[in-house]
């Protein structure tokens, strides 16, 4: 069996983790978020959460090497998808990253970059009122709100603001994502492998169409 590889890019903020959820629970793919994974090491304050703890507080990017062992690992899984979400973040990670799929994917097995568009304004807006629970799922207090105000819908768990949502850290991961995440854009626009989404409309929409992108991509190959 064939397997879909979707690889989420746009700034911090632009819904890459909200969309990267809901298109693992339609289709069953395996999510592999490295800001989550990150974030569950400094929960449980293993070795790896309290070196990584030092960069994600001021918004800097891990070194490479850390990350590469996390994809890994991730990618052992067995599913006919996986879904990337916040790697890769820098042409070093890109590079890596292809040499992982080079050994790893066979001749019908199809990568596809998607990239979910939002302006600067957009990101600051949306990040000054993302609220997050421990269990991981993310909520903004107008766009996404909870059911009771402050308590998360699926576990009931008590919401809180990332230390790194402040507005320093905010316009300090928006750069580097300007600077060297962007920049990637341009391997996968190369082999036509870029799907563009407008991020700035209702997260049910962008949804649908990628969705929809999706299955034109399919039709497009058998
Ligand atoms: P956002 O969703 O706001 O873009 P993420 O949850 O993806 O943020 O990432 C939060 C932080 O985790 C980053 O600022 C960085 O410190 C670290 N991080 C996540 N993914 C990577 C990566 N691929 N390379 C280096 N650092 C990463
Ligand atoms: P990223 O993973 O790219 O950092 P998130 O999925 O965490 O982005 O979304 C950032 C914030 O914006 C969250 O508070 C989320 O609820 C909210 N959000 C996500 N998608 C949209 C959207 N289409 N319109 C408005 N707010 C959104
Ligand atoms: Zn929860």
């Amino acid at each position: 069996m064939s397997k879909t590889i979707i690889i989420f890019f746009g700034p911090p903020g632009s819904g890459k983790g909200t969309q990267a959820e809901m298109l693992a629970k339609k289709t069953e793919w395996k999510k592999i978020s490295t800001g989550d994974l990150f974030r569950a090491e400094i929960a449980d304050r293993t070795k790896l959460g309290k070196l990584a703890d030092k960069y994600l507080k001021v918004g800097k990017l891990v070194p490479d090497k850390v990350i590469l062992t996390l994809v890994e690992q991730g990618l052992k899984q067995k599913t006919s998808g996986f879904i990337f979400d916040g790697f890769p973040r820098n042409r070093r990670q890109l590079n890596d990253l292809l040499t992982i799929f080079k050994k790893a994917l066979k001749k019908n097995d199809r990568v596809y970059a998607l990239e979910v568009a939002v302006s600067d304004k957009e990101v600051k807006q949306r990040l000054g009122q993302r609220r997050v629970c421990a269990c991981g799922k993310v909520y903004h207090l107008v766009y996404n709100p909870p059911i009771n105000q402050g308590v998360c819908d699926i576990c009931g768990g008590k919401l809180f603001t990332r230390n790194d949502d402040k507005v320093k850290v905010i316009i300090y991961r928006l750069k580097i994502y300007r600077k060297v995440g962007e920049p990637i854009l341009n391997y996968w626009q190369k082999f036509g492998k870029l799907i563009k989404i407008n991020g700035e409309q209702p997260i049910s929409k962008i949804h649908n169409d990628i969705m929809e992108k999706l299955k034109q991509l399919k039709h497009d190959y058998h």
